[in-house]
């Protein structure tokens, strides 16, 4: 196996995204899947995730305006069919900043206060 194709067998959002580990699916198209954080920050946690794997937001270039259209669109969708009116939206790129596992993901927060 290259070190691509086993990144790709091994990290877990890819692994969620092939149903392969369950998880609490809130969403999905053929681009993006949403599902429940198993260790909810808030009393409603959903993660939104492309299909395809990109490890951190920082990797993205040009040609990914698409791909990131495509994962906002997503939150917005979640949002509307949670029937949200505020929620955070959060991106933890690389290590420093939180980030832990590295396949591209986008946090949407609501049901409690934000300072
Ligand atoms: P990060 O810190 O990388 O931005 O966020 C990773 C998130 O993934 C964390 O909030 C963590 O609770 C969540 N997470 C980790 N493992 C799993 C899992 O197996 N299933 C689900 N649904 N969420 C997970
Ligand atoms: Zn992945």
């Amino acid at each position: 196996m290259t070190t691509t194709e086993e990144t790709l067998a091994s990290c877990l959002f890819c692994r969620i995204v092939r149903k392969e580990i369950p998880s609490k699916i809130v969403f999905e198209n053929d681009k993006i899947i949403a599902f429940r954080d198993i260790s909810p920050k808030a009393p409603i946690h959903i993660l939104i995730v492309p299909k395809e794997h990109r490890a951190k937001l920082s990797e993205c270039g040009p040609g990914d305006a698409g791909l990131l259209g495509e994962i906002t669109a997503g939150v917005a969708e979640v949002g509307r069919q949670l029937e949200l009116d505020d929620y955070r939206v959060v991106v933890n790129n690389g290590a420093g900043a939180g980030q832990v596992v590295f396949h591209l993901h986008f946090h949407l927060m609501a049901g409690r206060p934000f300072s």
